[in-house]
This record gives C-alpha cells, structure tokens and sequence, in this order.
C-alpha cells in the first residue's frame, strides 16, 4: 500500500496524554499533519491557490487560472499525486470543464517534490514530454540526479530509518516525521525541467524593467516569470533546505510560497538520510532576505511542507512564522547547539534588561573562535532581529514577569492578529479546509 489514510486514527488529541511512549511534540505534530485535504489558501482576481494536503510528505499546491493549472510540487509519488489531482478535481469542477495542467513548477531538488510528475499526466496517457513548461531552480537536474542515482540506493536505504515508512503505525511503531506523517511508498519519477530560474534564459530582471504590477519593490536577485498570464516573483534560496531551492511571490494574491524553507520544525541541516548537510548560516541569509523582500507586501504565507497557511494580518501575520523560522535556523548546527541555546535563553529573559549585553556575555565556543561568523555575530544578529521586529510592532516594554518575555509577547500578538495560527494551541486547527478525503 503506497498511502493509508486510516494508519494514523491513533491520533487523537483526547489520547495525547495516555500514550507515555509518543513525545507529545510529536504526537499533537502528527494530529495537525494528519488533517488531510483539500484547502483553499486563497485567491485574487486572476487565480485561486489551493493545496492538498495529507496525501505524502510534502503539499501540494494547484494554481488554478481560467486557461488552466499550474501544479507546484507533484508530491513523491505517481500514485499520490493521481489521487491528490483527482480530489481537486472532484471538488472544484463538477459543474465546470476539466482545466488541462499548463506548467508544473519544483520549488527544489528533494524527492518528495518531484516525484510524482508523470502522475499529473496520466491523463493524458503518461506522455514522457508532456509539452508545457516545467520551471525549477538553476541546478535541479544535476542536484535531484546526484541524490537520487549516485547517492540513491544508501539514501533510500538510510531513508527507511529516518521516516520509518514500512513500520506498523501507532504509538508503539511509527507516529510521524515532523515535517508530516512519513513519506509515500509508490514509484518515484521524474520530467526534466524545461525552465531553469537563474538559467542563461532567466536571469534576473534590471531595474528598469521592474513593473508596478510585480507589487513589490525592486531588488537586485529577483526573476520574474511571465508565462503563465500572470507574473510569479521568484527568489532563488541556493544552499538553504536543499542545494537548490526557490521561494514563489504571487503579486496578485499578495502570497508568499516558502517553498519548504520554513517549516513547523527545527531546520533540518544534518539530514540522517543522508543528504547534502545545509549551510546553516545561508539558510538564516535567504530567509531573511524573504522577510525583507516580501514581508511588507504579503498577506498570506504558504509553505510546501509542514508549514500551513498563515493568513490575514497583513505584515505582523505573515512575518511571524518567518522570523522564527529563521531564527531557529543557527540552533539546529550541533556543533553551535549548546552555547546558541544559552544565547536564546538569555534574550529571552526578562529580568536582565539589556538584553544584547546579557547574551553577548554567555558566548564563548573556543573550538569555533576561527569561525568569522559565530559568537558574537550570531548573537548580535538574532538580539538585532528580535529586538528591532519588537520595536517595530510597539511591543517591547519593560516584561512584567518570566512569562511575559518579548519574545512570547511578539508571538502571542501576532498570533491573534493572524488569527489562523493552526499551530498555536487555542487557535482554529487550519483554514480553508474544503473537504477532507
Ligand atoms: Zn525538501
């Protein structure tokens, strides 16, 4: 069986507390990834995003134009796909005629993002080039290529290990992978892009040929794509979650697809399975680079795994996912894990009133002392960060008491200003459910 949507019933939030043997991170992780569906992130004038989500690892997202689909990430699986496809289908056009897919786009290089191509077409009796442009970040090919062939049989093997996909599930078995429940067993394949961003053919776009209708300022970096009757924005993040990656701004709809740089977990930069380990230090660089490209123009942020959909708001809303995100990036490397945790901890403490000093004073890492960018440019970057978004949204006055650190305050007030933070306890469990499978 490639996808079992009953495997995981176990997960029931009134039994978190009664199954000792599930950390209850995990457990209340895998109630939130087992909502499976069809969801509609939002929608503008020009199109309607939607996403299915819970039918393998990964999400994936359907943009849905009137001259037809755009379908980013296919999933790991030509099965699940088929049935992800057929769910949307099902639901959006009963009274409608069925809308051809014109372009598929991989947000990067991982499997469980481009594995199930060839699904999308079986309609069309599983052309090997199905005739529309397929878009992917300058190096996909060679990337998924490396992992997947030359790497593939020892990552597939180490795979098994990491997400536990053939252990029974349950809470004496396998419960989840954080990122979502674990990934699909069915056969992976693959069509080659025929649209590489930052390719010789799509480089980025000047400042004098930057468009009011892109929405958001210009900077150096950005390529546009125009091909599909609407314009996308795209930032290319190399060297963050895989070697080549890119995150989606959608002007219209004033969203942001993250693709799977920030996610409901801690960043993934030593992959036990075996990928390329992740350059912590880029990583914290692309996402603030998104924060600081389209935080101010996005209204809804959507990720391509884990990470739901954050609406409404406007900046606060969609920044705060983001800068956690980014910030939990330095903590994950394990050779920085000990002193950054110090680090954190004593900005977050409110008793200490110059905050930077404090954390300042906590770090020393002598095996690291070559490093240009550890210490205290570590911390001066997280207390900048925290403290200057503080300051932005008015909220950082002398902490009442330990409960009441800036930190929680921010996250807590952004938190309702969104008011759709499906992991935030108290707050609805998701947003645009449409159905469920
Ligand atoms: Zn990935």
């Amino acid at each position: 069986m490639v996808w079992d949507f009953t495997a995981y019933d176990f997960l029931d939030p009134d039994l978190r507390t009664r199954m000792p043997s599930v950390n209850g991170s995990l457990h209340r992780q895998g109630e939130l990834t087992a909502i499976a569906g069809l969801f509609q992130v939002t929608s503008c004038r020009e199109y309607r995003i939607y996403q299915v989500r819970g039918y393998d690892l990964s999400n994936m997202t359907i943009i849905e134009h009137d001259s037809g689909l755009v379908i980013i990430d296919p999933l790991a699986s030509y099965e699940t796909v088929q049935a992800a496809l057929q769910l949307f289908r099902d639901k959006t056009e009963l009274s409608k005629e069925q809308r051809p897919v014109k372009a598929l786009i991989y947000t990067h290089c991982h499997v469980d993002h481009f594995g199930g191509a060839r699904g999308i077409f079986h309609e069309l009796g599983d052309p090997l080039e199905p005739g529309v442009p397929v878009v992917a970040p300058e190096g996909f090919l060679e990337h998924a290529v490396s992992e997947n062939i030359y790497a593939g049989p020892a990552m597939a093997r180490r795979a098994q290990y990491m997400y536990a996909a053939q252990l029974d599930k349950g809470p004496m078995g396998q419960v989840g992978s954080g990122l979502g429940l674990t990934i699909s067993t069915g056969e992976v394949t693959l069509i080659p892009p025929t649209v590489y961003i930052g390719g010789s053919d799509h480089q980025p776009v000047p400042k004098e040929n930057w468009k009011s209708s892109h929405v958001i300022p210009w900077r150096p970096g950005l390529h546009v794509f125009d091909g599909f009757g609407f314009p996308l924005v795209f930032q290319l993040t190399p060297g963050t979650e895989a070697p080549t990656e890119m995150n989606i701004y959608f002007p219209d709809a004033r969203t942001l697809c993250i693709a799977e740089n920030a996610t409901h977990t801690m960043h993934n930069i030593l992959s036990l399975r075996g990928a390329q380990v992740r350059d912590a230090h880029a990583w914290s660089k692309y996402l603030t680079e998104a924060i600081q490209t389209f935080g101010k123009e996005t209204d809804v942020l959507f990720g391509e795994e884990g990470l739901r959909a954050f609406l409404g708001g406007g900046m606060a809303a969609a920044l705060v996912p983001l800068i956690a995100s980014r910030d939990r990036t330095p903590m994950t490397v394990t050779v920085d894990s000990g002193g950054n945790r110090r680090t954190v901890s004593s900005v977050h403490h409110p008793c200490t009133g110059d905050v930077a000093h404090a954390a300042q004073g906590t770090w020393k890492d002598p095996a690291r002392s070559d490093h240009p960018d550890t210490g205290k440019h570590i911390m001066r970057r997280i207390t900048t960060v925290l403290l200057g978004v503080a300051a932005i949204l008015g909220i950082l006055s002398a902490p009442a008491s330990a409960d009441d650190a800036p930190w929680s305050r921010l996250v807590s007030v952004s938190a309702n200003a969104a008011g759709a933070d499906p992991w935030h306890p108290g707050a609805p469990e998701h947003n645009g459910l449409i159905v469920l499978p």
